[in-house]
């Protein structure tokens, strides 16, 4: 579903990604583990075309993302993005945060789209929160909001940056219990993630990167059992 090929960018003369390849096939997991500053998040934002690059290419199914005449409104739409600090509208209220994007990127009238707010609300066990606004939910809530709005858009893949480090430790809970019906569901998810158990328990296949290179992939299995590289190890034997 997306393939990314020899994936290089600079912050001035300081490389952040060296080299990176990956692909997702869909209905796949994959997990990006790593410590900080590894580069974990420039790579997601480069996924979605929200960070320009120096050099390599990305593709989603057949479209090139990094081609010169690439669309990128129409190939953001096809993906969802989840960030750690939600990114809500905090003058718009639930409902109208998730209307938005069905208005105005997929131009839905407006008893299609309130059939989605409602549809998507109940998916993340929000449904009586439509009315409110942001900052009247709790994080875990408003995380909730965040990937309600993000699947209104039926994407095909979904991008999250460790979306639970923002949130206390009791929202947590509900916001991974949503993760995880979207994996049974089978949707296509990168996931970047301090949230070791969870990762283990819901990716096929995991990165972990550090200092903006792919030091090891394999399956969850290979990266938190039986690591290969020394950096793995260490950075799994450091958390543990
Ligand atoms: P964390 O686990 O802390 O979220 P990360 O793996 O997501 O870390 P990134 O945020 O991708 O790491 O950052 C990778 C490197 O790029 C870091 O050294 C960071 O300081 C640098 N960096 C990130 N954004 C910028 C920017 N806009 N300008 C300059 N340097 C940046
Ligand atoms: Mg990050």
């Amino acid at each position: 579903l997306m393939r990314v090929s020899h994936l290089t960018k600079y912050f001035g003369d300081t490389p952040v990604l060296n080299d990176v390849s990956l692909e997702v096939a869909a209905g796949e997991v994959k997990g990006i583990i790593g410590p900080s500053g590894a580069g974990k998040s420039t790579l997601i934002r480069c996924l979605n075309g929200l960070e320009p690059i120096d050099s390599g290419r990305i593709w989603l199914e057949d479209t090139e993302l990094t081609a010169a005449r690439a669309n990128l409104d129409r190939l953001r739409s096809r993906i969802g993005f989840v960030f750690q600090d939600f990114n809500l509208f905090t003058h718009l209220s639930v409902a109208d945060n998730i209307r938005l994007g069905l208005r105005r990127v997929r131009r839905l009238g407006r008893d299609e789209a309130d059939h989605i707010v409602h549809r998507e609300l109940a998916r993340v066990g929000l449904e009586s929160k439509w009315q409110q606004y942001p900052a009247e939910l709790s994080g875990g809530q408003q995380q909730r909001v965040s990937i309600a709005r993000a699947l209104a858009m039926e994407p095909e893949l979904m991008l999250f940056d460790e979306p639970t480090s923002a949130l206390d430790p009791e929202s947590v809970g509900g916001v991974l219990r949503v993760m995880r019906s979207l994996v049974a569901e089978g949707m296509t998810m990168i996931i970047v993630s301090h949230e070791m158990a969870f990762i283990e328990a819901v990716a096929n296949d995991v990165l972990f990167m550090a200092e903006g290179r792919v030091v090891e992939e394999g399956s969850a299995e290979q990266i938190f059992q039986h690591p290969q590289q020394r950096r793995t190890r260490q950075f799994i034997d450091g958390i543990a």
